[in-house]
């Protein structure tokens, strides 16, 4: 069997003679170039000009091992540093293969990304053991994450089986992986939610902020009239739970009974939160932004409120906004909430 691509392309026409031959598993004998060859692949430059046994006998290099098709194709591409995207699918891993072993990088590079988009629950697992012995960490990243992503379907395949049974190491390594892909994503979902409580927190501070100080729909300082038409601002949503949450707060009676009431703290903890962010000391019209700040001053380097520290900065570097939660704290130390209350009570008018 001979096969002569580059005695027929219009590319090679000017070439000499093939000196060389190309021999593959199925007994295909592919004619080339030594010069060629041995520029595109330094491990084949090697092996041209190794010492061959008898001198006489016309030079042959053995690829075996893949289908014909799949050396025919690494020899096209050694010649034209094109690689047909058909070729790839149906041969992109034994491409893969050569160019690792013949040390042909950018070859190796394509096939690794090409291989990397036809990725099923059937190959991965093979592919992943391919990329491992061609190190190429991307594609091993890639299939990693595939089988992840798809484990349900891959530890149902044939690949895995045989894996599991001749290759333990690797099917812990998978296993780790996953985990870690597990422990990584909840960090993720636990990092958004906090952050958007920060938001929400942040939004709320503005409100309350706004209701304290203009006064909007039904609640205001005592000493500001409402508007003619107290419309809504452009921030409602938050900006009517502060509201609420101050009516609450003024009328509560678990609260003021001495029953611990949830909804209560929360109108304290946004009092304390705004002290601790506020810097208009004197003209602040929030109730209690004094009094938290000198409680603040007197209590600071008692070492237990680091965390509370933290949620200042992070509700600071917050920009937007939405409900009113806050995280249980532990004690409430500093000013009682009834004290809070008449304080509030003081300050508003609530229709
Ligand atoms: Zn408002
Ligand atoms: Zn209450
Ligand atoms: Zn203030």
């Amino acid at each position: 069997m001979e096969h002569s691509n580059y005695n027929s392309t219009s590319s090679a026409s000017h070439l000499p003679e093939p000196d060389i031959h190309i021999l593959t598993s199925g007994g295909l004998r592919i004619p080339a170039h030594s010069a060629i060859l041995a520029m595109a692949s330094p491990v084949l430059e090697n092996i041209i000009e190794r010492p061959r046994k008898h001198r006489s006998s016309e030079p042959v290099i053995p690829i075996l091992g893949v289908p014909c098709d799949a050396v025919s194709a690494f020899v096209d591409y050694l010649y034209s540093s094109r690689c047909e995207e058909d070729q790839l699918a149906k041969y992109g891993i034994h491409l893969l293969a050569l160019s690792h072993v013949y040390s042909v990088p950018q070859l190796k590079q394509r096939c690794s990304r090409g291989v990397s988009q036809r990725l099923t629950a059937e190959n991965a697992v093979d592919v992943l053991q391919l990329a491992r012995l061609c190190d190429a960490p991307d594609l091993y990243l890639k299939c990693m994450k595939h089988i992840a992503a798809h484990f349900k379907s891959v530890e149902q395949t044939e690949a895995w089986f045989f894996m599991q049974d001749h290759d333990p190491w690797l099917e812990l390594e998978i296993l780790q992986f996953i985990d870690e892909a597990e422990t990584r994503k909840k960090r993720m979902r636990r990092h958004r939610k906090e952050q958007s409580l920060y938001l929400e927190l942040s939004e709320a501070m503005e409100c309350l902020k706004h209701i304290c100080t203009e006064g909007c729909t039904t609640v205001g300082p005592y000493d500001v009239k409402p508007a003619k038409k107290p419309g809504p601002c452009n921030k409602y949503v938050t900006c009517h739970g502060v509201q609420l949450l101050i009516k609450h707060f003024a009328l509560c009676k678990r609260r003021v009974n001495g029953g611990g009431c949830s909804r209560c703290k929360r109108m304290w903890q946004l009092l304390r939160l705004h002290s601790s962010i506020c810097d208009h000391r004197d003209s602040c019209r929030v109730p209690l932004c004094r009094q938290f700040k000198v409680k603040a001053q007197q209590q600071q380097g008692m070492g237990d409120d680091a965390k509370w520290k933290l949620l200042v900065k992070k509700v600071l570097s917050a920009k937007a906004i939405s409900s009113l939660t806050l995280p249980k704290r532990k004690r409430e130390d500093e000013l009682s909430l009834r004290e809070t209350h008449h304080q509030v009570l003081k300050n508003f008018r609530l229709c």
